[in-house]
């Protein structure tokens, strides 16, 4: 039996990775159960290569609770290792690869996963930990490895181990005994293990026995009975070895794709919209399948998250920095050995290649959506308002897309047709051009709230789109600054006359005094500072009054209130109206000719009130006292 000590400069590294790791400890089974993956690989290799030779026989690797003994074991039917194996990969590179760890890191936080742990995170866990191992070269001694957690160790020839493969045998210490409950390694197996690429066997479960076919007999009263199904138990895989994102696109039908994002997510049973199937080996690695979810209309926190992959391990499913910020809410699989794991967010940021990778997804993305654009312009059209919020994001985060995303970017108005840009602008340019030339296109954030604007608009032979996302108030203003021949203004942004302005002017019908009589009148008749009143002249068949809100102020309002930068505050401020009375309207001219000063007030309030109701603006109190005073005019 050899004895030694682990070649170290730290006297003791164990007690720091404890420490350091304490809040990442579970990883230790997915290092574990990767290397013997791994192991399990190299020996299918070998074995295709010939090096192996003959029947390599069953590859699955299994993991084993022991209760009593307060063991968890990792057992695999891999290549295995020699006796100086051990030596070289566990006493000298495993261990030197831990003391670099906490070299590097035991100063920084956020390590995304901790990857290149290895071997020895086992020691987060365990006490005690033995390896058992026979190498797969014809002739060689199985041998027994253990070490307490000091940097002594033994090593000894041992048959434990009878046939090929290796098992580590964790002695779980007294403040980790969590990990010898089935449940929780069930859950841990779930999270780290559910695509890794050879089967592993955790238990075993009990299925209907398929070679039994149960009788059924007719009891006395003719009633038919079928008898139990017989039962046999099985091993229990836990994993899909070959997940969907691992094969070619081409072996998989819609249902696969389907059916994957169910095995992805079992908990969400909506169905997603489209997917992308990535797939690059040049600059980088990179593979995967992305879905576009349903969304809701506020940008809600997503349950179910892209998940990150190296070789079908999983890593963390947080990954922003690597996906566009944009493409955050999708989900799916990203799996590449090409982002480098053991390193912090900022550094990722940084990173040449993860950026090339962000491109390349935003890229992707853009081009799929103007595929199914041109392909199916209809169906596209169907799911326009459930993607919408992630291109207008991508709109206003990522330049190039937003260059992209002009080919397939989709306006509705308030009918529920769908034009493009181009297709927009020339269906509404002879109608909707002002006296500077620009073209206005007049946008409604709620067709709800806005009725009486839009239909004020549609009678003027305007046509009005539909933008209710919380960000178009953002992507307005994005637009209009990556086109300066157009501008946009809300319908309920000003009288319908001056929305659009043109040269033609109607000719009021107030003189400036009558102006000065009514002015005062119709103040009082509103309820409080937020109003100005002002007159315009439009036409006898528009509204008496409307009030609107400067399309300026609302959107600084609507920006800040989503965080937008340099108008913090803006939010809370009042909102400021306008009263736009129409001197040419009839009732405007009855109210400044009633001699009866008590029935003059109460005409201009009934028709406040009115302006007030279309908007939403009419509440409590002034709500009920119109309602009493409308039943008394009727
Ligand atoms: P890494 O897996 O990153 O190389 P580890 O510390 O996890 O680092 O393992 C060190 C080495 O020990 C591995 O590279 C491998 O050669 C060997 N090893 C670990 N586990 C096994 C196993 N189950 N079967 C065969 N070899 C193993």
């Amino acid at each position: 039996m050899a004895k030694g000590q682990i070649n170290v400069q730290t006297e003791n590294i164990f007690p720091i990775i404890k420490k350091f790791l304490y809040s990442d400890q579970e990883i230790f089974l997915r290092e574990l159960v990767s290397n013997a993956v791994d192991a399990t690989q190299k020996l299918k290799t070998l074995s295709n290569i010939g090096e192996v030779k003959g029947d390599i026989g069953e590859t699955q690797m299994e993991i084993i609770i022991d209760e009593k003994a307060k063991t968890l074991t990792f057992s695999d039917r891999g290549i295995g290792m020699t006796g100086e194996e051990v030596e070289k990969y566990i006493n000298q590179i495993a261990f030197s690869g831990a003391e670099e760890f906490v070299e590097k890191y035991k100063d920084k936080a956020s390590v995304i996963g901790h990857f290149g742990l290895g071997f020895y995170s086992s020691f987060m866990v365990a006490d005690k930990v033995e390896i058992f191992s026979k190498s797969y070269l014809e002739g060689s001694k199985a041998v027994k490895w253990e070490c307490d957690g000091s940097p002594n160790f033994s090593l000894e020839e041992n048959d434990t181990r009878k046939e090929r493969g290796t098992d580590i045998v964790l002695h779980i210490s007294e403040d980790a005994k969590d990990y010898l409950k089935e449940h929780k390694i069930k859950e841990l197996l779930n999270k780290y293990c559910k695509f890794m690429a050879v089967p592993i066997k955790f238990g075993t479960k009990e299925i209907n026995d398929p070679e039994f076919t149960p009788k059924k007999t007719k009891d006395k009263d003719g009633k038919e009975t079928t008898e139990p199904h017989r039962k046999i138990k099985v091993d229990n895989i836990i994993n899909n070895p070959t997940p969907a994102w691992t094969k070619a696109p081409a072996d998989l039908s819609d249902d696969d794709y389907k059916n994957f994002y169910r095995e992805l997510y079992p908990m969400n049973f909506e169905e997603s919209l489209f997917h992308i199937h990535l797939n690059v080996d040049y600059p980088f690695n990179l593979t995967g399948i992305l879905y576009f979810p349903k969304l809701k209309r506020n940008l809600e926190v997503q349950k179910d998250k892209i998940q990150l992959y190296s070789n079908q391990v999983f890593v963390t499913d947080s990954v922003e920095g690597i996906v566009p910020d944009f493409l955050t809410l999708l989900h799916g699989v990203i799996d590449s050995p090409d982002i480098p794991l053991n390193v912090s967010r900022s550094y990722l940021q940084s990173d040449g290649n993860v950026k090339k990778i962000s491109n390349y997804i935003s890229k992707k993305v853009a081009d799929k959506l103007h595929e199914l654009f041109k392909e199916d312009r209809k169906a596209f059209e169907a799911k326009w308002d459930d993607i919408k919020i992630f291109i207008e994001y991508g709109i206003l985060s990522d330049e190039k897309f937003a260059e992209k995303a002009k080919k397939f970017t989709l306006y509705k108005n308030t009918k529920g047709e769908y034009f493009t840009m181009d297709e927009y602008k020339t269906k509404i340019e002879v109608n909707q051009t002002d006296k500077d030339s620009k073209v206005v296109f007049l946008y409604s954030s709620n067709v709800d709230t806005q009725y009486s604007y839009i239909a004020a608009a549609n009678d003027k032979g305007y046509d009005v789109l539909v933008m209710d996302t919380p960000l178009s108030s953002h992507l307005v203003g994005k637009l209009e600054q990556m086109d300066n021949n157009h501008t946009f203004t809300r319908v309920d942004g000003d009288t319908i006359d001056q929305l659009i302005k043109k040269d033609e002017e109607i000719p009021s019908k107030l003189t400036e005094d009558d102006e000065k009589t009514l002015k005062p009148i119709i103040e009082s008749a509103i309820p409080n500072e937020t109003f100005t009143v002002n007159f315009v002249s439009l036409s006898e068949k528009d509204q008496p009054m409307t009030i609107t809100q400067a399309e300026f102020m609302r959107r600084m309002k609507d920006m800040s209130a989503l965080g937008g930068g340099g108008m913090m505050g803006m939010g809370n401020m009042p909102d400021m109206y306008n009263l736009a009375v129409n001197s040419n309207h009839p009732l405007i001219s009855r109210i400044l000719t009633e001699k009866d000063e008590a029935k003059q007030k109460d005409m201009a309030k009934q028709a406040t009130d009115l302006a007030l109701l279309s908007q939403n603006l009419l509440k409590g109190e002034e709500l009920s006292k119109f309602i009493k005073r409308s039943v008394e005019l009727i």
